[in-house]
């Protein structure tokens, strides 16, 4: 199969009798995903005879690109940075949460029409729990970015009725306007303190420090860490042991930011938890069954080393 499909391979499509490819994920860059080895196992598993391929289109190709794939009769699309914001105005139906924070990750092509879901938000639920045996409900949350990801995250936490939720943004506007379209659930106060429930905040040092103490977990919802060589989103010095981390990007056990929670004496984790529950809630939507999540957990599980691993949670 070919690593990967451009927009040119979508308009010259070959449609293939045995295993042909009718889901995948769109987006730019692309390379990194680790989707295509987990739903081609649950597909394999449950003797679906189709197979998941990574599609690399830009953001100015995104319409054209869905509405080929629609007319090449998939069953359905993942969603990544950057596209997740744009893609709810293509499509004929929304559910709940893609309507209220207009970022979808998941799409069904089904009887003619194209409908659009996030499941993000209940996949970042689950995977805090695994990783760290708590609910957001318990939790006083800083999610950095105000994109696709940090919207449904956000939300999550929202809905949740988390003990506070502070969104720090590059832009800060965008992080003010997410603020806004949450604020009903965050009417009155939840355990006494000095400290507002809801707020944006500057992408500052000065704004970070004031927060850490009041804060007890950290998303990382921006591709800062995706790039070799990138660094962390927020410098080990920032960091303090009672932080819980959770960074979104899962490209290698220790991402920048989760090496920089370990130097800080903090419990971190990677985004593989909430790729697989994201992935399988997913395939139940395409399919309308149960994903075999282990069987998908097994498809990304990192190598085992021979030596003692380094634990990142
Ligand atoms: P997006 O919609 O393009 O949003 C990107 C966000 O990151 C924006 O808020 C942007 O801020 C911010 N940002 C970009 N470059 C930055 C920089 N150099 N410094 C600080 N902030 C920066 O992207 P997305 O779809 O939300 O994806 C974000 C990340 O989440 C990606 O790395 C993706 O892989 C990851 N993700 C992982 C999973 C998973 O299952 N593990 C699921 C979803 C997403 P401005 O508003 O200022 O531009």
């Amino acid at each position: 199969m070919k690593e990967i499909y451009t927009l040119a391979d979508l308009k010259n499509w070959k449609k293939s009798a045995r295993h042909p490819v009718r889901l995948g994920v769109v987006g730019d860059p692309v390379a990194h995903s680790l989707s295509p080895q987990m739903q081609d196992a649950a597909l394999a598993h449950c003797r679906v005879d189709i197979r998941y391929g990574r599609f690399h289109i830009l953001p100015n190709e995104l319409a054209e690109a869905i509405r080929l794939l629609a007319k090449l009769e998939f069953t359905g699309l993942n969603l990544t940075l950057p596209h997740k914001i744009a893609a709810p105005a293509l499509m004929e139906e929304l559910d709940d949460d893609a309507k209220r924070i207009r970022a979808i990750n998941t799409i069904k092509f089904e009887d003619n029409k194209m409908r659009g879901f996030n499941t993000d938000a209940p996949a970042f639920s689950r995977a805090v729990r695994e990783e760290f045996s708590v609910d957001l409900r318990d939790l006083r949350v800083m999610i950095l970015g105000a994109g696709g990801a940090a919207r449904a995250i956000a939300l999550q936490c929202a809905k949740e009725n988390c003990e506070r939720l502070v969104i720090a943004n590059g832009t800060f506007e965008k992080g003010k306007l997410l603020v806004e379209k949450l604020r009903d659930f965050f009417q009155g106060p939840k355990v006494f303190s000095p400290m507002p429930r809801l707020q944006a905040i500057r992408w500052e040092e000065n704004a970070f420090r004031f927060q850490i103490a009041n804060i007890d977990l950290i998303v990382n919802a921006t591709p800062v860490g995706l790039r070799g060589g990138d660094p962390s989103p927020l410098a080990a010095r920032l960091l303090a042991p009672h932080l819980m981390i959770y960074d979104t990007i899962y490209s290698g056990e220790r991402t920048p930011f989760v090496s920089a929670a370990l130097e800080a004496g903090a419990r971190a984790a990677n985004g593989l938890s909430m790729l697989l529950h994201q992935g399988a809630l997913a395939f139940e939507i395409w399919f309308e069954r149960e994903a075999p999540l282990e069987k998908m957990r097994a498809a990304i599980r990192p190598p085992q080393r021979s030596s003692s691993p380094a634990k990142t949670s």
